[in-house]
């Protein structure tokens, strides 16, 4: 997920993006670091430690693997392994440089953090808009196709097999990627990987019935009901490992615009646990234990968070939820600093009643 802070502080900040999380039912967020100057040094590392704390709130920093996110020099690792990064990442971009790559899982392994990507080939995705198909056809919006995500996913496999670094695809939306990832982990490579509620629940369909509205784009984009099927099979037979928001929010001014020039990304922390229980848990899909395990104990287990547990001895971190409240996301009500939801107006079931952070009721 994105805080924004430092660099964006009117799309979100530490505390209001800790203030969402909290509403959607989190008791802990890990934030990525294409923030302005990139969080690829332990000052800034401390500077986002430091407004989480101010915040009561568990932050856990993912850095950058690059210095500033530029693809060339890889940041001191071990130095912010120590400061607190659980993880590194230049998401926003993925890591187009194969040695810079290959760098970064030989210390992931040593280091034992996760490499996260941002799988997509951008040579494939230029000026692409929506997901590359029949949709992207009909309704003449140039597309970024689905192996764009799956060559990356392939090359990262073969370097996190050749390194034994650990890599993690973040926001993971083909199913060929999914194949990909499934036999690898067949071969014995430490590849692990996370999928969107909205990934899980929505197709390139919906962003034609959207009539191309902009709170419909977000990359990786929405993909075919083909692939929603398949990330469903793989939430079930365990080749993803957790759920994540990929929370992006943006401000009115970067996606108040036509779809092809609006910012990519939603926001979705204040509506991911309802999205969840409404979309895959009623309908029977998962069930409430499996619900709870892809957004929180699995996650933490992929991080080696000391998380996501209500283990004798660990700190209360406590979400109480009602998995049959209904209610009808209201942008008004939304803690985040951004409303970029494509769920603004529909009603959903589930909602958090109480969230305990570090043994203090968090409020909102
Ligand atoms: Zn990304």
């Amino acid at each position: 997920m994105h805080l924004r802070e430092p660099g964006y502080e009117h799309k979100e900040t530490v505390l209001s993006g800790s203030r969402a999380a909290a509403a959607g039912g989190f008791t802990g967020v890990a934030c990525m670091p294409n923030t302005s100057p990139a969080i690829d040094n332990a000052a800034t590392v401390g500077l986002i430690l430091d407004k989480a704390s101010e915040a009561k709130f568990n932050v856990w920093p993912i850095a950058a693997i690059s210095h500033g996110r530029e693809g060339k020099a890889l940041v001191e690792m071990a130095e912010l392994v120590d400061c607190g990064a659980i993880g590194f990442s230049d998401d926003g971009d993925p890591v187009k440089d194969s040695h810079l790559m290959r760098t970064a899982l030989e210390y992931s392994r040593m280091l034992g953090v996760p490499i996260i990507e941002h799988a997509e080939d951008p040579a494939l995705t230029v000026l692409g808009s929506m997901h590359e198909g029949q949709m992207s056809a009909l309704l003449g919006v140039r597309g970024m196709p689905g192996i764009a995500e799956d060559v990356m996913v392939a090359r990262d496999i073969l370097i996190a097999e050749y390194t034994g670094g650990h890599l993690h695809i973040a926001h993971l939306s083909t199913a060929r990627s999914l194949q990909l990832i499934r036999d690898a982990r067949k071969r014995g490579v430490h590849v692990t990987c996370e999928v969107t509620p909205h990934h899980l629940t929505m197709s390139d369909e919906d962003v034609r019935a959207s009539g191309l509205d902009p709170n419909w784009k977000m990359s990786p984009p929405l993909r075919t009901q083909a692939d929603v099927k398949a990330l469903r099979r793989g939430i079930t037979d365990g080749t993803i490992d957790f759920i994540a928001t990929d929370h992006a929010p943006h401000h009115l001014d970067d996606k108040d615009t036509t779809f092809e020039d609006a910012a990519f990304g939603i926001t979705s922390l204040e509506t991911a646990l309802a999205v969840v229980i409404t979309e895959l848990v009623k309908p029977g899909v998962i069930d409430l234990p499996q619900a709870v395990a892809l957004m929180s104990t699995n996650a933490a287990g992929v991080f080696n968070l000391p998380a996501g547990t209500l283990k004798k001895g660990s700190e209360a971190n406590v979400t109480i939820f009602d998995p049959d409240q209904e209610w009808t996301v209201d942008a008004d009500g939304f803690e985040s600093k951004s409303v970029n939801s494509p769920w603004v107006g529909q009603t959903l079931t589930g909602r958090a009643t109480d969230v305990i952070v570090q043994g203090r009721r968090f409020r909102v």
